[in-house]
């Protein structure tokens, strides 16, 4: 890696490191693979306290185990250096097995990974020792991947990023995109984005930089990201032909694939699914094509008339994948850009042939997911779901929002959130995040936190909605902390307990039983305490 500008690094190192309020990293091992040390954080909370006669009377309340994407930034043992890179967790595991050993080919000769058992314990956390029932073993985590229901996006050249899974039978993962363009960014911004997504809990990264130093940003932020990173090798296939989509080769894109795979990118957007005679179907659309790489891809097939060699190379693009276990992500080039274009001939023409092309992958044990919308309002979204478990084979659904209505520029994050949230619900396994610069603007830091917290909300909604084991851990603590009056619990619980705690001190001064909302007497969680007291 050439090295980012020395003070700027100096300013990095000393700050990335992630703490999170009240809260501590703590391990769990495996059982089939002792050695296992699968990271999570612990909330410690304060008792409840109680007056009863005149005594103060405290019980105990359980820490809560919160799934932690922070990776290494959020253990104070280890040092950071974003020059040498995080420590190379899946190395010796990797160094053990042969090319080709995806974890799809390993799990359909029954063999249950060291990833397979480290994805089992991270969706647990402590069930078991809550004594809550759960189905996700890491016998049953192999069967998931084994089917194609479920991928565990791992290149073996990715060492560093900690195992997790997608898959509708798991908590509802998210994807942050980050990455620069010609108009703005720097490596170092690139850098502290993907840093801060995995902060706030973004379970995969995509790289999308069109801008300059595209292998250079990829690098730096491949060897510092404990999360997936996922990219559209199409945008630097684009560059390398100086943006005339007309000069695209199977060649060109073929090399640009096995240069991401050599980086180690653990899944490409690929829009495979796009055909010659579908591309017309969105020329009557209200807002055309708002993929740009399947814009791309198009125009070559409309400039050339020929079948696309995305699609025509697909069981190559298959044997470079296998050999370094990168996921295929079938990108929906065709999906729609506005509520009107939903669920329109082009989008589902694209989202059959994915369906015949994900077989294809699974038969050369490549894991495979496949991109959803895009705009859809609300009472068309479940037909998306449907449609999809039945051409797609039960491969996991992977979809960016979808956006409820366009009318709220700037507050897209809001009107995707709610199509994720119900998206999530009927079985997709992860959701793209969207900022509120949406159609705007290339999203800033700020932007990140609101778009991973945003999405945080949709994704536990669904987790919530499909009875995940222990997903109502988290919210049971944080209503009883709330009810309780233990502010700082209710914080700590919190996706975003830096903005609770900074909305709370803008008009309370003290931690009292009440707060400005509603003030002292007319604060239902009192009133509602001291019925108790007019019982005695
Ligand atoms: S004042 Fe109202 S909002 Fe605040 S704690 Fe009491 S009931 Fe809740």
């Amino acid at each position: 890696m050439t090295e980012i500008k020395s003070h700027n690094q100096y300013i990095m190192n000393n700050n990335i490191k992630i703490t999170y309020p009240g809260s501590e990293k703590v391990y769990m091992p495996g059982t089939i693979y002792p050695e296992l040390r699968v990271g999570m954080r612990r909330v410690n909370l304060t008792p409840t306290v109680v007056i009863e006669k005149g005594e103060k009377i405290m019980t105990e309340n359980a820490p809560v185990y919160v799934y932690d994407t922070s990776g290494p930034y959020s253990d104070p043992a280890v040092d950071i250096d974003l020059q040498k890179g995080l420590p190379k967790l899946r190395q010796p595991w990797i160094d053990k097995r042969q090319t080709g050993d995806t974890q799809m080919a390993l799990a359909k000769r029954g063999i249950i990974t060291q990833e397979m058992e480290y994805v089992a314990i991270r969706e647990n956390m402590n069930c078991a020792e809550l004594g809550i029932d759960t189905y996700i073993t890491p016998e049953f985590v192999r069967s998931e991947v084994a089917a194609g229901r479920a991928v565990i996006p791992a290149n073996v050249n990715h060492p560093e990023a900690e195992p997790m899974i997608i898959g509708t039978n798991f908590l509802v993962k998210i994807n942050t995109n980050i990455g620069n363009s010609h108009q703005n960014s720097s490596i170092e911004e690139e850098v502290e984005k993907a840093v801060w997504s995995c902060k706030w809990g973004g379970d995969t990264l995509m790289d999308l930089s069109t801008g300059t130093n595209i292998h250079e940003t990829r690098e730096w932020i491949l060897r510092n990201c404990p999360v997936p990173v996922g990219t559209v090798p199409m945008y630097q296939a684009f560059e390398k032909v100086n943006g005339k989509a007309e000069d695209l080769t199977w060649e060109i894109f073929r090399d640009t694939l096995i240069e991401q795979c050599e980086q180690g990118v653990d899944y490409f957007t690929i829009h495979c699914g796009i055909r010659l005679k579908n591309v017309p179907l969105s020329q009557g659309r209200l807002t055309g094509m708002v993929s740009r790489g399947g814009s791309i891809i198009s125009k070559w097939c409309k400039v050339h008339q020929k079948e696309s060699f995305l699609y025509e190379h697909f069981d190559d693009i298959c044997d470079i994948c296998a050999k370094y276990d990168v996921a295929i992500s079938l990108g929906d080039g065709l999906r729609p850009g506005s509520t009107f274009d939903a669920n329109d001939a082009a989008q589902f023409a694209e989202l059959d042939t994915m369906g015949e092309l994900v077989e294809r992958a699974w038969e050369k044990n490549v894991q495979a997911f496949i991109e959803g919308p895009g705009h859809v309002p609300m009472h068309k979204i479940k037909a998306n779901m449907d449609r999809q478990i039945e051409k797609c084979h039960g491969a996991p659904f992977y979809t960016l929002g979808p956006l409820v209505t366009d009318i709220a520029p700037a507050y897209d994050h809001i009107t995707s959130a709610i199509g994720a949230s119900m998206i999530g619900w009927y079985g997709t396994a992860m959701l793209c995040y969207v900022t509120p610069k949406e159609h705007l603007a290339l999203p800033n830091k700020d932007d990140v936190r609101t778009g991973v917290v945003t999405y945080k909300i949709a994704a536990h909604a669904a987790d919530l909605a499909k009875g995940h084991p222990g997903a109502t851990i988290r919210d049971n603590a944080l209503s009883k902390a709330r009810y309780d009056f233990r502010w700082k619990d209710q914080f700590h619980l919190a996706l975003d307990p830096e903005k609770a705690l900074e909305y709370y001190k803008t008009s309370n001064r003290t931690e009292g039983e009440f707060c400005t909302m509603c003030g002292p007497n007319f604060c239902a969680a009192r009133i509602s305490h001291s019925l108790k007291d007019c019982e005695k």
